[in-house]
């Protein structure tokens, strides 16, 4: 058994967030890190369990104190990992982060031997698409910054441990399972 820090990357739109939230669900062994953002939340959001909500402000303040494991801009608003709560919950078992890759590789240059990086990949960039058109309904979030970014994202799986495509929501979750567990697992210090 190691403890291990699982970061679950992916583009947005991708259903990373399902798919953590049913991993989560399934192995209550594993710890969720709540990032902060300077972004506003969304409807059905909520402070503390999507993410922290905190003003430019407090974030900077935050950076100033070394508070972040690591920390990114992404369209204009930060997004920051708290350091104390992982190290913290990394003495007790295993932590699921599901940040962007940029954050992923930043946690694997800290944390080199106990970072598994997780890629969550969409079946093709127009389904992606399609899915990011149908959760924006309306409410103007920058799609062709979103989709540029997906690009990005997408072009470092090589620099990524796994790559999960979901297509098939339980089909993409059993596969994430198995990574997980047999990382968890696996005979060796991971240092
Ligand atoms: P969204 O606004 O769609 O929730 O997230 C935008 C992007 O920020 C996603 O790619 C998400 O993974 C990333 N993100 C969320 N939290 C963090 C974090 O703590 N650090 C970094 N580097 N990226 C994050």
């Amino acid at each position: 058994m190691r403890n291990l820090l699982f970061v679950v990357s992916g583009p947005s739109g991708v259903g990373k967030g399902t798919l953590v939230k049913r991993l989560l669900a399934d192995m209550p062994s594993l710890t969720l890190s709540v990032s902060c953002t300077t972004r506003a939340p969304r409807p059905g959001e909520e402070n503390g369990r999507e993410y922290f909500f905190v003003s430019e402000r407090e974030f900077s303040s935050r950076i100033r104190e070394n508070d972040f494991l690591e920390y990114d801009e992404h369209f204009g608003q930060w997004y920051g990992t708290p350091r104390s709560f992982v190290e913290r919950k990394l003495k007790q078992g295993s932590v699921v982060l599901e940040i962007d890759v940029v954050g992923g590789l930043n946690a694997k240059r800290l944390l080199p031997g106990r970072t598994v990086l997780i890629m969550i990949v969409p079946p093709s960039l127009e389904a992606l698409k399609a899915r990011l058109y149908g959760r924006d309904a309306g409410k103007g979030e920058d799609m062709e910054a979103r989709l540029v970014r997906a690009k990005y994202e997408l072009e470092q799986l090589p620099l990524y441990d796994y790559e999960v495509v979901n297509d098939d929501l339980e089909t993409a979750l059993q596969r994430l399972e198995e990574i997980v567990k047999s990382e968890i697992d696996k005979e060796g210090d991971k240092r």
